[in-house]
């Protein structure tokens, strides 16, 4: 199957007619093509964007009313509803994760939309006061094209919390998904066009990151990027876009502590722990990848944890076992280094998961570890593994553990786990971090929960109410009457 890119509803070819290989991670092999997109690609697309939106917002997508707007992303999300099979199907196949996991993206990217739907005609302005024979209003208004640059792990969810939010506030969109994670976003611009939305509404360029990934952060006409990937590429995004003064979200991982206190209910908190690293084998921003443990419940944690880790199976998605492959050959290569690295300097492994004897040798398999007493400067306590590998370590009292959960560079998200009401709040204060959570971690999505990072985790917010605002450029009106 050879995809070409989705603009203006339309299958089209790369301009240099160039393709890349999609390969199949639980094989290694190569299963179909994409369009190698470049500038030339991402300029249509914005033309495309900019037609939708018109020159004077009278494009055929920017003059619907907010209700039909609305009308349309509740569409949106009966379609994707109809077609989660085919859509986690395809998922699983393209970026190895196992089909439960591909299923619950389908479902949260519906929900999404549904979120946003409902959203588009609440999203008004106020009413300020002012000096007296003034009235003073603010309206928000769309901000243009905004650009979408997408990562492999989520991309249906992520697709969702961004484009949803966008197209809620008007805007028309131009999607980057990743090389490795560009076919459920082809099928969800064709269902979208499917549904009703206007030529030019959504469109996806596919390719590299550094060809048309770059172009989309540095062509003039998109007026605002989202971006979710590393710290280094996001870096280089934001430049980009800062250069000529536009906006931009960036979501950039993290290494997010959940801290266990001596009166923690264990039997409620392991199973959450365990999933929030295990969760997509570890290949999600805000997976939970330090435990830090109250010293009085240390060796208990770890025995009980240990068992689960050695139960976790991993195997091709089609098995649908606790963990799918990883993404690709160079994510592979990246975790198995840090696990090496980190066996080299000493650190002890307490358990491993397994690995299915009908994997294929070829496919990007990696079992999940579990690492005990991990220095706090160590490099697996610091660095982003970005796979199933869990770094343990002990605390004396709150102020240790306060140090310890903040003494990265990331700050995305916390959790904390006691019985004691007082200290869950006073800790939630004082991490350093976009979200926290006590007595949970994730809240299982939470598609209404702002959501975003301090430090090198990024900045803006994504999700809920917040992402949309920012989408929206705010205009004040100040009319003297007298
Ligand atoms: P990148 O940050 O390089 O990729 C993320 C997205 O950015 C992809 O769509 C990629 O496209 C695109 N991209 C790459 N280079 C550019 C560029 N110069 N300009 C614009 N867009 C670009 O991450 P990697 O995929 O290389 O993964 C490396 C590490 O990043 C992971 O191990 C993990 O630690 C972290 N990561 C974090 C994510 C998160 O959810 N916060 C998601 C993914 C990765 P393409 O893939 O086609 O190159």
């Amino acid at each position: 199957m050879e995809y070409r890119h989705f603009i203006g509803n339309a299958w089209k070819a790369a301009d240099n007619g160039e393709s890349l290989d999609v390969i199949d991670p639980s094989t290694g092999e190569p299963f179909a093509a994409i369009a190698r997109g470049n500038a030339a690609d991402i300029d249509l697309a914005v033309c495309a964007a900019q037609g939708a939106m018109g020159e004077a917002l009278d494009g055929p997508w920017a003059k619907l009313s907010p209700v039909e707007r609305s009308n349309l992303l509740f569409a949106y999300a009966k379609a994707v509803l109809d077609h989660a099979d085919e859509l986690a199907q395809l998922e699983a196949r393209d970026t190895g994760k196992a089909l439960k996991t591909a299923r619950t993206d389908a479902a949260v990217l519906a929900r999404y939309l549904q979120y946003y739907a409902g959203c588009v005609d609440k999203l008004h302005g106020e009413t300020l006061p002012y000096t007296t024979g003034f009235t003073v209003l603010t309206v928000r208004e769309p901000i243009g094209v905004t650009g979408h640059i997408i990562p492999w792990n989520y991309p249906m969810q992520i697709y969702g919390r961004s484009v949803g939010a966008s197209l809620a506030a008007g805007n028309a969109c131009v999607v980057k998904p990743a090389e490795d994670a560009s076919l459920s976003i082809l099928r969800l611009a064709e269902i979208a066009a499917e549904t009703g939305f206007p030529a030019g509404a959504i469109n996806v360029v596919t390719g590299l990151g550094g060809e048309a990934g770059a172009a989309l952060s540095a062509n003039e006409g998109i007026r605002h990027i989202s971006f979710t990937g590393s710290t280094a590429t996001g870096a280089l995004v934001g430049r980009t876009a800062a250069e000529r003064h536009c906006p931009s979200v960036l979501e950039l991982g993290g290494k997010s502590p959940q801290l266990v206190f001596d009166d923690a209910d264990l039997d409620e908190a392991l199973p959450v722990i365990l999933n929030a690293i295990i969760q997509n084998a570890g290949q999600t921003c805000s997976a939970g990848s330090r435990l830090l443990v109250q010293r009085g419940i240390y060796e208990t944690v770890i025995e009980r944890l240990s068992a689960r880790f050695e139960a976790m199976r991993t195997g091709p998605s089609s098995m649908d076992l606790d963990m799918g492959p990883l993404v690709n050959k160079k994510q592979q290569t990246r975790v198995r280094a840090m696990v090496e690295d980190a066996e080299a300097q000493g650190i002890r492994v307490a358990a491993r998961g397994k690995i299915a004897v009908e994997a294929s040798r070829n496919g990007y398999f990696q079992e999940a570890v579990l690492f005990r007493d991990v220095p706090p400067q160590s490099r697996l306590a610091q660095e982003e593994v970005f796979g199933p590998v869990l770094a343990v370590m002990p605390f004396d009292d709150e102020a240790e553990a306060v140090k310890l959960a903040n003494g990265t560079n990331y700050g995305l998200v916390a959790g904390v786990w006691t019985r004691d009401g007082s200290r869950g709040l006073r800790l939630a204060r004082k991490l350093q971090a976009g979200q926290v959570f006590v007595n949970n971690y994730g809240a299982g999505g939470g598609v209404e929960l702002p959501f975003g990072g301090v430090k090198a985790s990024g900045h803006g917010r994504e999700k809920g109410f917040e992402a949309l605002y920012g989408f929206t450029s705010l205009k004040t009106i100040a009319v003297k009457h007298g």
